[in-house]
């Protein structure tokens, strides 16, 4: 997202070209066709796998076998139609580090980023979705620790931090971070009130705020959605359930498309940085 939208430079390099084709074509300028958008990029983010099997429910299931379900029965629901495409993190049963998932979520450039998980509790009566986003201070730890390193060889939404000065960097950094949480929170909310649409049993406080590393691209909005627990009985049934694996990813494709329905088809700018 916002690729390049701080960047002032696109006036001074439009400008001789103008002043060319005025000598030289006085006619009207023709208009190219505006190019069809760009089908949104979706990374989905199957938790754990390959040695790390993540919760183990009552029946022997591993988290990283049922989220892995999840995300595939996903990515043909939002490949089908081809409104959109998907990378996912992981492709089969392999350990990928969790910042190694973010880091290739940001290579493909994804519009928004989906680690998809299944959680366990103490007390087995405890069942329901939960979505997470950043928490303030790990959102504004990671800015910090972003705009303190040292050679900065990163690319920020499109802008080349090398070369913008310590403190300019560190304010186009935060600015981002903080325009990325705020679309993150936004998106969270659509999916929960998806899921609940949707007939899947959601936790009370549905929307929870963590420092889940996964979470902190500075530029790709994301969420990390707990499908339920393999802890709880019911829960567990259904986790390992094809049609409710279905229900699922139709949930979470319904809030997709509500989440870029409001959206412009092309990257925007980054939206003003709001203290809340
Ligand atoms: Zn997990």
């Amino acid at each position: 997202m916002a690729l390049g939208v701080l960047v002032g430079g696109s006036m001074g390099l439009a400008m001789p070209a103008l002043a060319q084709s005025a000598r030289t074509a006085p006619t009207v300028p023709k208009t190219k066709p505006a190019p069809p958008p760009r089908p949104r990029l979706i990374a989905l983010d199957p938790g754990h796998g390959g040695a790390d099997p993540g919760t183990t429910g009552a029946s022997g299931m591993h988290e990283k076998t049922v989220v892995y379900a999840v995300a595939t029965e996903l990515e043909r629901q939002l490949t089908a139609g081809r409104r959109y495409r998907v990378a996912l993190t992981r492709r089969g049963d392999l350990f990928v580090p969790l910042r190694e998932r973010v880091s290739r979520a940001r290579a493909a450039r994804a519009d928004l980023f989906i680690s998809l998980h299944a959680d366990s509790h103490p007390d087995s009566g405890v069942r329901g979705a939960t979505v997470y986003t950043l928490s303030e201070g790990a959102s504004d730890r990671e800015a910090a620790a972003l705009a303190a390193k040292e050679n900065k060889a990163d690319l920020v939404a499109g802008i080349d931090l090398r070369r913008q000065p310590d403190d300019v960097a560190s304010v186009l950094i935060e600015m981002t971070q903080r325009g990325t949480v705020n679309q993150s929170r936004t998106f969270a909310g659509i999916m929960v009130e998806a899921l609940r649409h949707h007939g899947v049993a959601t936790l009370p406080r549905s929307h929870r705020h963590a420092g889940f590393a996964v979470l902190t691209a500075p530029d790709v909005p994301a969420i990390l959605l707990e499908l339920g627990y393999l802890s709880n009985r019911a829960d567990e049934r259904l986790l390992l359930n094809k049609a409710h694996h279905q229900k699922l990813a139709r949930a979470i494709a319904a809030a997709a498309d509500r989440y870029f329905g409001t959206r412009p088809s092309q990257p925007g700018p980054v939206p003003a940085a709001k203290k809340t």
